[in-house]
Formats: C-alpha cells, structure tokens, sequence
C-alpha cells in the first residue's frame, strides 16, 4: 500500500510537480534550509523574491555568518516573523565556527542546530544530502491526515506520532527527494487546505477522507478549551409606565460604553440598589435564564423582572429610563436587547 502511494505520487510529480523553484536549482543544504525557514508560515509566491534577494546578497552560510544583524533582518522585512531570521543567523555562524562551515550530516545533527526542527531537518537531508528522511510540514501533514482520516489533533503527542510513523512508512527508498518535493506540491496545490482539487488528485482512490465526503475535516483543529462560567444576576427595573432603567458602563471592559441594567452578584446588592435610588419594590419575578458567550469565558444570567415605583422620574447622568415603546437609539449589548424584548412581551401581555 505504501508502495503504491508513493509510485502514485511520484508519476503526478514528473507531470505537474514544481521544478523551477529558486531553491530546487543549486541545491546545498543552505540553499534548502533557508527556503525551509522562509516558507515556514509564508506563502512560496511571496517568498521568491524575498529568498532571491537574500541569496544575492548572502550567498553562502559564511556570508551569512559574517554579516550584521540588521543587515540579515532588512532582507527579511515584510517576511515577518522576525525570530525566524535572528534564529537563521544564529545558526550559521554556530555552523561556521563549530563545524568549520559544513552543515552537520543527518537529521539528529542537524535538528540540534537552533531553529531547525525534524520536519526542516529531514527536508535538507532528503532535498540536499541524499538521505531518506521523511518530513512532516503543513502541507505534507494535510495530504496525510486527509489519507488516513487520521482522527485527533496533531499538536498532541499520540497523533502526531502517528503522523510521523504514516510519513516514514509512505517515504520510499529510492526517489526519497523527488517524492518529499512532490509531498509539498501535492499540498500545496492539490490538497489545499479549504477546497481540495481531489478528482485530480494522484492518490485519491484510496484517500479515506474522500470516501467519507469530508476531506477538510482534517486534520482535526485544536479542540477549544471549555471556557469558565461565569453568573450574574440582572435585574430589568421597571417603572409603572414600563420604562426599563438602564445604566451606561464605562468605556473600557465588558460591553464597554454600551447600556446595560445593573450586573449583580447576588440579591443583597439588589436591596442595596432599591435603597440607593429610594424606589419601593412593588414585585419580582424570575425570568428564564440566559446564556451569553464570551470569547473567554460563558454569562450565566439570571434576569430578574423587578418592578418598582420610583420617588422620582428623574435620571443621572449614565442612566436613563428606557422607553420600551419608543426606544432612544443607544447602544445595547446582544443579551440586553433579547431581554427588553422578553421584557415587552410580558408587559403587553
Ligand atoms: S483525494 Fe482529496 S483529500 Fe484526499 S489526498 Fe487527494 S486532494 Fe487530499
């Protein structure tokens, strides 16, 4: 099976695989390794000319050794990623003053270097030093994942174990730096990440996430963290004309600037508000519980219907009796205004 995978993969590569890449010409192990880091989180289009001006002005990892660190961060401005370029000099001059100039041979020598993990240590064994060694990038890992239907999210150890054993078992003996270049084309132009070309695709008879119809759903994302839950208790006061009375909160923090009824934490600050503002307590009522999403943490609100007979109409500044009938145009938080509307409801019942 794995045979046939890569036999596949290989004969799409002779016919449409990328030959005429920058760094497919010449290839050193510098020349691979400082496209590997250019092309880690930025798009190949983007990088030629980046990775063109770089190897005018540093040629050789000498020349990038001896050279300034501003000089090495100009031509890397617009790439971003900064740690990426200061990672890259560091290195070359560990490999000139430490291994006289020679990148060290294999991908554990080569992955103790600053910066360079297993997946950019296997590229330059495999691109430039005539090793087999598999790699796991981005794209390689989509094309995997989709073809095994790999459940789990590859940032955990268990399965981006599995990734890497699927990757080692899929490398073939021979052809081993063809076929890591046609992974990454595979990837990068066929098995893309939000619209999969797969009636194109060399190995789709197989692909398991084909089958199944959903192919983007790998690899699995990074399950979300349960978020904290958080309650309050919010009472809608209303007056006897069915006005519901609104503060204004402070422009900076939750719902920040927006108008709100009061946020409490338990009904004792309820008592101390009607005594605050001198209002009678005429009835209350629970209504329904709501739940409001925050990108950090879930609202439980429990809104009370708190009706009440004011001593006197009028408001402070940052307060204001909220006509629900002809409402004034402010803003309202996304539950406020379900509430008001709940609200309405009940007292045109
Ligand atoms: S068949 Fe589709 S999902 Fe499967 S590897 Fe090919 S392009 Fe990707």
């Amino acid at each position: 099976m794995s045979e046939e995978f890569s036999r596949a993969v290989l004969t799409w590569y002779d016919q449409f695989g990328r030959k005429d890449l920058p760094w497919q010409q010449d290839m050193t192990p510098y020349r691979v390794w400082v496209s590997e880091i250019m092309l880690q989180q930025t798009q190949v289009a983007t990088v030629i000319p980046y990775y063109a001006r770089f190897m005018r002005a540093l040629p050789d990892v000498q020349a990038l050794a001896a050279a300034d660190a501003d000089e090495v961060l100009h031509l890397w401005t617009g790439l971003g990623y900064y740690s990426r370029a200061r990672s890259l000099h560091r290195t070359a001059q560990i490999v000139v003053d430490e291994h006289g100039g020679e990148f060290p041979v294999g991908v554990d020598a080569l992955q103790a270097l600053p910066g360079i993990g297993r997946s950019t240590a296997g590229a330059i064994a495999s691109l430039s030093m005539g090793l087999r060694a598999p790699i796991l990038d981005g794209n390689v890992k989509r094309v995997l994942a989709r073809y095994h239907a790999v459940e789990g999210w590859p940032g955990t150890r268990a399965v981006e174990d599995r990734m890497w054993e699927i990757a080692e078992r899929y490398t073939p003996p021979r052809r081993f730096n063809h076929y890591t270049q046609a992974m990454m084309d595979l990837g990068a132009t066929l098995c893309t990440r939000s619209k999969p070309s797969c009636l194109l695709c060399p190995v789709q008879a197989g692909c398991e996430a084909r089958r199944l119809g959903t192919p983007t759903a790998y690899p699995h994302s990074k399950p979300r963290k349960a978020l904290p839950v958080r309650q309050c208790i919010m009472p809608l006061m209303v007056n006897p004309d069915g006005d519901i009375w609104l503060q204004r909160r402070p422009d900076s923090g939750l719902w920040g600037g927006l108008w709100c009824p009061p946020q409490l934490d338990d009904r004792g600050e309820l008592e101390q508000l009607l005594q605050q503002n001198g209002w009678q307590l005429r009835q209350q009522q629970e209504l329904e519980p709501l739940r409001h999403t925050f990108s950090h943490f879930h609202l439980d609100i429990q809104p009370l219907l708190v009706r009440v007979q004011p001593t006197s109409g009028v408001a402070e500044a940052g307060q204001l009796w909220y006509n629900l009938r002809q409402p004034t145009r402010l803003g309202l938080a996304a539950p406020v205004s379900k509430l008001l509307e709940r609200v309405e409801r009940i007292l045109a019942a």
